[in-house]
């Protein structure tokens, strides 16, 4: 009897102070709100279609339909923010001790996190299973009237939040051909390859050995396209990165990083990897956390997207925020208002706003999502 009372007491400290502590030490903003805007700005802002690339909110254990004082976005909070699709990105391994270095594949940071946030005991160890527990929360959102799920083309389009699923590092598949259906059948659109660390399908910007697409993941290539899953190349290594854009027949995504030319780092892309993703079609999502953009100030988010839309071209830039992925940014989801008035105060125009904020991202999505 002793004993099970002291588990219960364990698990509810896990849950109830130590997770909710962790979450917001770890995925804090420089300032809080509100976040100033002018009228006008927001009046652009809400009419037009607003799309970040890559959240990690999911893997918090956070009601995201709930307003939190802590963490960097959920529902209302998107609301306030006027996005109207966020990429949830569904983190299934961490190595030990994030530093920007190379990390092998041998150690694992997430099983007390997915017991502290009470989940199947078989997602405690296992990446699919996280996968899989992380996909079905976020379908539970769904009943809520005002958040859907995308999983066609038609998807897009309507009122209320949107949420695509992506995963982050396809170690989740754990080295399994027949794991990518059983995720597409989970909900999942968008797929980064790798993660921190090299696994089955290619070689990661942090991985021992940073090789480039293993056979499986030559393999996966073409069924990832026939699914109308966009392949996502953030984190990929300089191999992977550009192999990949060899074997393509769609747009793929940088789902959240940053540029070399302002800001050089193991994973931000440079000069020529940006004119490659332009000739295929694609869209880099800018982060806004410090080493995607060395200066994580609206001022060095803005300078980044200047410079990726002066070697990439406008219809290749986007926003990818890494919102809830272990960063400090300026502001949270609700600041994207104030993006916007940073962007026309440093001279862009209307059209050009419009597509950085989410244009690119739909145009790319119509394209790959299943009909
Ligand atoms: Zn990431």
């Amino acid at each position: 009897m002793i004993c099970v009372a002291l588990v219960i007491l364990v698990l509810s400290v896990l849950r109830f102070a130590v997770l909710p502590h962790y979450d917001r030490i770890h995925n804090s903003v420089l300032t809080a709100g509100p976040y100033p805007a002018s009228e006008k700005t927001r009046t652009v802002h809400h009419n037009a279609f607003v799309a970040d690339l890559h959240a990690d909110s999911l893997l918090w254990g956070r009601d995201l339909n709930k307003r939190h004082k802590r963490g960097q976005v959920d529902l209302p909070r998107l609301r306030d923010g006027g996005v109207d699709l966020q990429v949830f990105s569904v983190v299934t391994k961490v190595p030990e001790s994030i530093k920007y270095s190379t990390y092998g594949s041998d150690s694992d940071n997430l099983p007390l996190l997915f017991v502290a946030a009470w989940r199947h005991p078989r997602s405690w160890f296992s990446p699919m299973a996280r996968a899989i527990v992380q996909a079905n929360e976020l379908k539970r959102l769904t009943a809520s009237s005002s958040f859907s799920l995308v999983l066609h083309r038609d998807d897009l389009h309507g009122n209320g939040i949107k949420g695509l699923l992506a995963l982050e590092g396809m170690q989740a598949l754990e080295g399994q051909e027949q794991s990518l259906l059983e995720l597409h059948t989970a909900g999942y659109r968008m797929m980064g390859l790798t993660h921190f660390f090299d696994n089955e399908i290619a070689g990661s910007s942090f991985g021992v050995d940073q090789y480039g697409l293993t056979d499986l993941g030559r393999k996966l290539i073409p069924q990832m396209e026939k699914l109308g899953i966009t392949i996502d190349l953030a984190h990929a290594s300089t191999a992977t990165f550009s192999e990949t854009l060899t074997l393509a027949t769609k747009p793929v995504v940088v789902s959240h990083g940053g540029v070399h030319g302002t800001c050089p780092g193991p994973r931000n892309l440079t000069d020529s990897q940006l004119r490659g993703l332009a000739e295929n079609g694609g869209v880099i999502g800018i982060g806004y956390w410090k080493t995607a953009v060395c200066d994580a100030s609206l001022h060095g988010i803005v300078t980044a997207i200047r410079y990726a839309i002066k070697i990439a071209g406008i219809d290749h830039v986007g926003l990818g925020s890494d919102f809830d992925g272990h960063v400090t940014t300026p502001f949270d989801t609700t600041g994207l208002p104030m993006l916007t008035e940073a962007l026309f105060a440093d001279g862009f125009s209307k059209t050009e706003v419009k597509k950085v904020l989410g244009g690119n991202v739909l145009r790319l999505l119509s394209l790959n999502l299943p009909k």
